[in-house]
């Protein structure tokens, strides 16, 4: 019995120790000598109980009748009683004492095996708590580490967005930073518009315009009012021809020819071949109005976004110069994602449009051009 005792405290120092040993933590000699210590009380204090059942018995009976004795006459018969009951084993027969003691045996075996069952019942029961606590903390663990895992990554993610405007904290300045798809525009070497100056003097190939009236959509996208043309207006430019695909307006004009602006400009975006862009710049001067850009302010749609479809035709030619000479160099799109491989040809006359017409513009776009870019030794050609 008092094996099993000793037993049962080295299972629980061995489980109170496991338990309550950090993961990860190295606790010093002392601790670990103080619960081998904690462990001896414990096995000490649970094999006392054994003897001090049977000492108090005794001891509380004959305090009792002592006590009871001397106080009140009357109670004397009691503590009587109870002497003799425990005087009685003594004087029992040999075999009576025999028989005792194999009762007592019994009985005491019996306590034993109780006492074992429980011991493995609670020791059972300690045990699987002890598991469901590890299981329980591993489980945290892993939930906070995977908590850990997607905050870095989140925190690490370049955050994408496609919001871009021409001031503020979408501006110009940071447009590389927004989308990593807009990196050119932070990075680029060929980009625009640039200041156009130093131009060399030679016979460029003649722009060939073969636009027609066509029906056209138009909107306010939000940095701009664009009119998307129907197919079948071209541009030939030596070997190469693109196809008139959109042309939209700034304020003020983006290029700048010997550091010389305009107050507005257009841009009539081409597709060509495996999808190079060419971009013909008209600038626009105040003057005379311009039909074909009051049939575009005509059609503005109530909302932004909302794509128009006016149902009429527009002809593009309206908006080009009489004179076809012209700047050309290499540079980009001047907004998100300023793709480079661009052809610019800017057309050294401008355009005009009426104080009004501009100023319809500009109480919708008073700023919508990208600062100038670095032209980086780039080669301007103009017409002769
Ligand atoms: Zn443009």
């Amino acid at each position: 019995m008092r094996n099993l005792i000793v037993l049962f405290a080295a299972s629980l120092f061995a489980l109170g120790a496991s338990a309550s040993e950090p993961v990860h933590s190295t606790k010093p000699a002392p601790d670990a000598s103080t619960k081998a210590d904690a462990a001896a009380k414990l096995a000490a204090d649970l094999a006392r109980p054994a003897k001090a059942v049977e000492k108090p018995a005794v001891e509380k009976d004959e305090k009792k009748g002592e006590k009871a004795v001397k106080p009140h006459a009357p109670l004397i018969e009691k503590p009587v009683i109870d002497k003799s009951l425990v005087e009685k084993p003594p004087k029992a027969s040999a075999a009576t004492a025999d028989k005792v003691a194999a009762a007592v045996s019994a009985s005491e075996d019996e306590d034993q095996v109780d006492l074992s069952v429980k011991i493995a019942e609670r020791l059972a029961e300690m045990r699987a708590k002890q598991a469901a606590r590890v299981a329980a903390a591993a489980k945290a663990r892993k939930a906070a580490e995977a908590r850990r895992k997607k905050e870095a990554a989140i925190a690490a993610a370049p955050k994408i967005s496609n919001v871009w405007a021409y001031e503020g904290e979408f501006g110009p300045e940071n447009w590389g930073k927004i989308n990593p798809a807009w990196a050119q525009c932070g990075s680029g070497k060929r980009q625009s518009p640039i200041d156009i100056r130093d131009g060399m003097k030679v016979n460029l190939d003649e722009i060939d315009f073969d636009y027609r009236p066509a029906a056209f959509s138009e909107i306010d996208n939000g940095h701009t009012v664009q009119v998307n043309v129907a197919a079948g207006s071209f541009i030939q430019v030596g070997v190469e021809r693109f196809e008139l695909v959109q042309f939209h307006f700034h304020r003020p004009s983006e290029e700048k020819i010997n550091g010389k602006g305009t107050e507005m400009v257009i841009h009539l975006v081409h597709r060509g071949a495996r999808g190079k862009l060419a971009i013909v710049a008209v600038l626009l001067e105040r003057g005379k109005a311009n039909e074909a850009i009051q049939t575009v302010w005509n059609n503005i749609p109530l909302e932004k976004g909302q794509l128009g479809t006016p149902g009429i035709d527009l002809d593009p030619l309206e908006l080009l110069p009489n004179r076809r000479e012209y700047y050309t160099y290499m540079g980009s799109m001047t907004e998100p994602p300023c793709t480079e491989n661009v052809l610019w040809m800017v057309m050294k006359q401008p355009m005009t449009a009426s104080p009004a017409q501009m100023a319809l513009f500009s109480r919708l776009y008073p700023l919508n051009a990208r600062p100038l870019q670095e032209s980086d030794g780039r080669m301007v050609k103009e017409s002769n």
